[in-house]
């Protein structure tokens, strides 16, 4: 623990036309620390994270990242504050592999026929060695069941050198097995 949380919300609010998501929510997060965002169906959750990742302004309230009143007006601002999001809908494209969508939209020419795709494999492995990981770089995402495409995509975050990983109702997609395989992922990432 650190005086200084590596992030914190204070007094975010949000509302939609007849409904307020968020009321005043203030959060403190150290590294490693795991939390679990708990509520009934409309609650919020999705909202308040959707507002850490750029996705929604909030109406009032503050974000800190290391101490540090930063704005998030989109994803690719989160992700330079190094914030990533594990979708509950899994966003992969499944007729590349685990490499290719890793690397999509970080490839510097923006275009895949371009990318270094070796130094991207490479990376992938590194990540999957460091953090426990399993997936074949090369296998085509369309042949891999939930669980594998959710740590692509959990790779895919920390290859953007996230350092706080938001998963949005992460078991929800995944069997009991895949479940126990998910929480020794989220031990080893801590
Ligand atoms: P949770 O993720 O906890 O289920 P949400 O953040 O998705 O909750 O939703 C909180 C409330 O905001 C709900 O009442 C929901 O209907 C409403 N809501 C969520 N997204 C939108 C949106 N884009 N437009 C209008 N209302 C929304
Ligand atoms: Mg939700």
């Amino acid at each position: 623990m650190t005086d200084t949380p590596l992030l914190a919300l204070s007094g975010l609010t949000k509302a939609y036309p007849g409904v307020v998501a968020n009321d005043d929510v203030s959060l403190r997060i150290a590294p490693g620390e795991v939390h679990a965002l708990l509520g009934e169906n409309g609650a919020g959750k999705s909202t308040l994270m959707s507002i850490l990742y750029g996705f929604y302004k909030a109406d009032r309230g503050e974000i800190f990242i290391n101490g540090t009143k930063t704005e998030i007006p989109d994803s690719q601002a989160a992700i330079a504050a190094g914030i990533g999001m594990v979708f509950q809908d899994l966003r992969l494209v499944p007729a590349l592999t685990v490499a290719e969508n890793v690397v999509l939209g970080v490839e510097p020419t923006g275009r895949l026929d371009y990318l270094d795709l070796g130094t991207a494999r490479a990376q992938v492995l590194d990540i999957r060695e460091k953090y426990g990981l399993a997936v074949d770089p090369d296998a085509l995402i369309e042949n891999l069941p939930v669980g594998v495409q959710q740590r692509v995509e959990i790779i895919k975050v920390l290859f953007r050198s996230a350092e706080v990983l938001i998963l949005d109702e992460p078991t929800a997609v995944l069997t009991p097995q895949e479940v126990e395989e998910f929480f020794e992922i989220v031990k080893s990432l801590r």
